[in-house]
């Protein structure tokens, strides 16, 4: 089948590996996190056969009906914009937080997993271009950030995450890569976090994320295909169910 699930992971597959061979990486520091959000347990079951584990979720509410249908030791990511109302059920939900905006979230995060039992690895999500995203904070936040996050026992900054603006060619996207790892070179050295993981790249500009540093690729469009609803559509009803 040309166009199988298969088949597309093979592809992207091909497309990392020349991207580290261009910038001199090993594949084994480039992880890959499949997006599967507005996609069902089945179309996940598809990417599980083709050994796929790791998935990211954007909306808790999506991810708390999807995750228990959803078979396979899995490790489930959250990628999206994550209210502090909302901390608890992704502590329980979630193994990795990309996308930490803002202090008082990495604050509930901390206490949250304090009280579910052991430490979460999360991203601080920083808005390097200062528009086009809606989230993550400025640059010259996250040195304080890091301070604080030094007396937090339940949480692991363990790196950056960033979306750039949409540009429909992807080198568009190369300046704010750059400039994500340029500040986690200077916070690692400031701060003493290893800050080993840039999560950076989406479909269209992965390959320029690796050359840039990055250490988790989300993908979905790539592999799934089109999204066919938005993910901000219809609070109450999965898109799955609906098909
Ligand atoms: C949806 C989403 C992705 C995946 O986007 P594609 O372009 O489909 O690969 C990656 N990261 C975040 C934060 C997302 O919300």
């Amino acid at each position: 089948m040309a166009d199988s699930f298969q088949s597309r992971l093979d592809q992207v597959r091909d497309r990392i590996t020349a991207a580290c061979l261009r910038c001199c990486r090993s594949i084994e520091e480039v992880q890959l996190l499949t997006v599967s959000k507005t996609f069902g347990p089945q179309d996940v079951a598809e990417a599980v056969e083709c050994g796929l584990k790791v998935f990211g979720e954007s909306r808790i509410q999506e991810a708390k009906q999807k995750i228990p249908l959803c078979s396979g030791n899995l490790d489930w990511h959250m990628i999206g914009h994550l209210q502090r109302n909302k901390v608890k059920d992704a502590v329980q939900l979630f193994k990795m937080i990309h996308g930490v905006d803002s202090a008082r979230l990495l604050e509930t995060i901390n206490m949250q997993k304090l009280a579910a039992g052991g430490t979460m690895p999360v991203c601080l999500e920083v808005n390097v271009s200062g528009e086009g995203s809606k989230f993550g904070m400025n640059p010259e936040e996250v040195p304080a950030v890091l301070e604080g996050a030094t007396k937090l026992m339940n949480v692991d900054v363990v790196g950056l995450m960033t979306i750039p603006p949409f540009t429909p060619d992807p080198e568009g996207s190369r300046p704010y890569f750059k400039a994500l790892r340029d500040l986690r070179d200077k916070c690692r050295k400031e701060s003493g976090f290893p800050l080993e993981q840039l999560s950076m790249g989406m479909s269209h500009d992965f390959e320029v994320a690796i050359e840039e540093g990055a250490t988790w690729i989300r993908l979905g469009s790539i592999l799934f295909g089109e999204r066919k609803k938005k993910e901000t559509d219809s609070l109450s009803t999965s898109s799955w169910d609906e098909a």
